[in-house]
């Protein structure tokens, strides 16, 4: 690959997309899409390092010029309305960015006649409602997603599969379970639980930690072995394929939590906040990579002690006026 394309690249896993290029594969031209008012904290240290294009999903025109400047080898499609309680509260908004927008990306990608490579970052809370006796989740287990966000990435998904099958357009699928690690935003909720008692360590916050649903179950990867699968699936992955990636351990919230208040510095009380409660929530994520696996050679490497220790780090440094760096 010569050429790439990270969209999303403000983001917190395009901006670990990018480093991991920089490092791994330093011949590589990397370009990203970012919109006038995003946030530039997580790609301030690539300054000068990538390229930046101005590109909202919502706009085809853009879409088109971005490809046309950057003609990637290989399209990392990142960019989305991420957040699943946002979704709720802006159903149209979610469905507009996630599945339509990828619809712009598709038909820009038609018109100018190119023939890259496209990742589609698909997500495990296609899953949704999953059976005890379901999980380890596989790729063939029903789709029943319980949140307006799930259903806009299963239509990400659906329409990465028939546009393969209709153009040949060469979309590789990856359903990602929960990837964790420094930058990611503080609303979610390891990031959010590392915010907290870094805030709480610097005095800012007195010594509560408000709290959803703990009994969750969840299947965390650090965001720079997801990168890495990333990588290899837009390199060995089967075009039309679909790849769940995870790293086949499920720990609780609470668990989760217990880790990272055992890394505090301070006391901390729990507290349950009815606001961090969800109208309906996905008990169980657990899933199976083994097809990837199979596939791609690829395995996480970071443990989940380090992505809690590098994330509680991340705001240390964050809420003391550093930047971005840490934990790269
Ligand atoms: P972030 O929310 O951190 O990043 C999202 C990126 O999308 C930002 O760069 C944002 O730009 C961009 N974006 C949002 N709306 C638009 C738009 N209308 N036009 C152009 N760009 C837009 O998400 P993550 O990095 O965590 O996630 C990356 C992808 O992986 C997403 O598709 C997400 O759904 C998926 N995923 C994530 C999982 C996780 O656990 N992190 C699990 C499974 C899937 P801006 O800075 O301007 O807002």
């Amino acid at each position: 690959m010569k050429r790439v394309l990270i969209t999303g690249i403000t983001g917190f896993a395009g901006s670990h997309l990018a480093d991991f290029v920089l490092a791994e594969h330093p011949g590589v031209e990397i370009y990203g899409t970012y919109r006038w008012r995003s946030r530039r904290e997580n790609i301030e240290h690539l300054e000068g390092r990538i390229r930046l294009i101005e590109a909202d999903l919502g706009d085809m025109t853009a879409l088109r010029a971005a490809l046309a400047m950057s003609r990637p080898d290989a399209i990392f499609h990142l960019a989305a309305q991420s957040f699943v309680p946002t979704s709720w509260t802006a159903p149209t908004e979610t469905f507009h960015v996630n599945a339509i927008g990828q619809i712009h990306l598709f038909e820009a990608i038609r018109s100018l006649g190119l023939d890259p490579v496209v990742q589609l970052a698909c997500s495990s809370e296609e899953y949704g409602l999953v059976l005890r006796e379901e999980t380890p989740i596989t790729e063939l287990n029903p789709l029943r997603p319980l949140s307006p966000y799930a259903v806009s990435k299963v239509a990400q998904d659906l329409l990465g599969y028939q546009y393969f099958k209709s153009y040949g357009l060469r979309a590789v699928r990856t359903r990602g379970f929960n990837h964790e690690g420094p930058r990611r935003g503080e609303v979610f909720v390891m990031s959010n639980f590392a915010r907290q008692i870094a805030a709480i360590e610097a005095g800012a916050q007195e010594a509560v930690i408000r709290v959803g649903n703990l009994d969750a179950v969840r299947d965390f990867t650090d965001v720079r072995d997801m990168v890495r699968a990333y990588w290899l699936a837009a390199e060995r992955g089967e075009p039309g394929e679909v790849y769940n990636i995870s790293s086949g351990e499920g720990i609780t919230i609470r668990d989760m939590l217990d880790r990272l208040l055992a890394m505090s510095r301070v006391e901390v009380r729990v507290e349950t906040d009815p606001a961090r409660l969800r109208p309906s929530d996905v008990e169980v994520l657990l899933g199976d990579s083994s097809k990837f696996r199979a596939a791609t050679g690829w395995a996480p490497r970071l443990p989940l002690e380090r992505t809690l220790a590098d994330s509680l780090d991340y705001w240390r440094a964050r809420l003391a006026g550093h930047g971005a760096t840490v934990g790269a």
